[in-house]
């Protein structure tokens, strides 16, 4: 047991002063991923935020037609939002895809966005795991990693990003603000994760004190639809083994528009513009599917227990893309 020290912020201010006032803090809002890494002995944190008092629950339209989501948002309440329900129902099915109706009704989208992996060897607090220790090595490239990434990997980590609405916001080109010591800005989510490469302790943008305060998703233009399809061992409370997210705008025989991203193969929410390039112009065919699907996994390095997530990807976009094709 380690001595934690909690505040309560009233304001977004409020809540980056006292986060930056000591370098070990955490913002806290609804526990169920930082609560976690901090039992396990991962996290450091010494001070906790509680960020929970903050006006940021709110899903809101916006007047050109977006929509704007608050980072306390909590997954139940975003899934079942009218406007979510029928304008983005990709984020709708992801976020009731995700974790149990407990976690649901806790987690929040802030929290979501910066969930980190569930690769065992970072939790188990004494693998060798250059994300938890950097320079330690990482036991999962010789050891059990089936459930790990084939995009994205580097030779210092392989482990997959496990949200399933990051997938979703990444297909709806999502836009995440922030609040810091600098200021405000907004970062397009195609560029808010990074790949491990020679550093995997970094994850995101995300500098110490940054509090992620809404999320926008700009209009869809009429006829798109979205979906998000998930694949995994057990039917609930299991993340993805594969999965994916496609916003489609077709008119019969030629695509006009087309988001694709997969989750549970890369080491982050993983956009494949080779795939949209190969369908943008073309007639919605399975033929089609089947050749961009093979473009999207392409450059997939599989490990030594995870080949099959190769045609797995495959069939779990060409059904996607089927499923919006019938929906459209
Ligand atoms: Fe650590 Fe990444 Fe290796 Fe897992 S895959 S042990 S998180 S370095």
């Amino acid at each position: 047991m380690r001595p934690l020290t909690y505040s309560r912020a009233v304001d977004v201010q409020d809540a980056i002063a006292l986060a930056t006032a000591n370098p070990a803090s955490a913002f806290l809002a609804g526990g169920t991923t930082e609560v976690d890494l901090i039992r396990a002995g991962i996290s450091h944190s010494e001070h906790l935020v509680d960020v929970n008092e903050l006006p940021l629950r709110g899903v809101e339209d916006l007047p050109d037609g977006g929509l704007h989501i608050g980072a306390l948002a909590r997954m139940s309440d975003v899934a079942r939002t009218p406007s979510v329900v029928e304008r983005y129902p990709a984020i709708s099915r992801a976020l009731l895809l995700g974790a149990s109706e407990q976690l649901r009704n806790m987690a929040s989208l802030g929290g979501n966005l910066r969930q980190r992996t569930r690769c065992a060897y970072l939790r188990d607090g004494v693998s060798p795991c250059n994300k938890r220790e950097p320079g330690s090595g990482c036991a999962a490239l010789d050891g059990f990693n089936r459930g790990h990434a084939i995009l994205g990997t580097s030779e210092h980590c392989i482990a997959t990003n496990p949200s399933d609405q990051n997938v979703a916001l990444m297909a709806l080109d999502a836009v995440i603000h922030i609040e810091g010591v600098k200021g405000s800005r907004a970062v397009p989510i195609a560029e808010f994760y990074v790949v491990p490469g020679s550093m995997p302790e970094r994850e995101t943008v995300l500098e110490p004190g940054d509090l992620i305060t809404y999320v926008t998703l700009p209009k869809l233009s009429v006829g798109a639809k979205s979906c998000y399809l998930k694949l995994r061992d057990r039917a609930s409370y299991e993340f993805a083994l594969a999965s994916a997210a496609v916003v489609m705008k077709h008119d019969g025989s030629r695509i006009e528009f087309i988001r694709i991203a997969m989750g549970g193969v890369g080491t982050k929410p993983w956009r494949s513009m080779d795939a949209e390039k190969a369908l943008t112009g073309k007639a919605p065919t399975v033929a089609n599917f089947h050749a961009a699907a093979e473009a999207a996994l392409r450059g997939a390095k599989p490990q030594s227990q995870n080949g099959f997530k190769v045609e797995l990807a495959k069939r779990c976009l060409v059904h996607a893309m089927n499923q919006v094709r019938q929906s459209a």
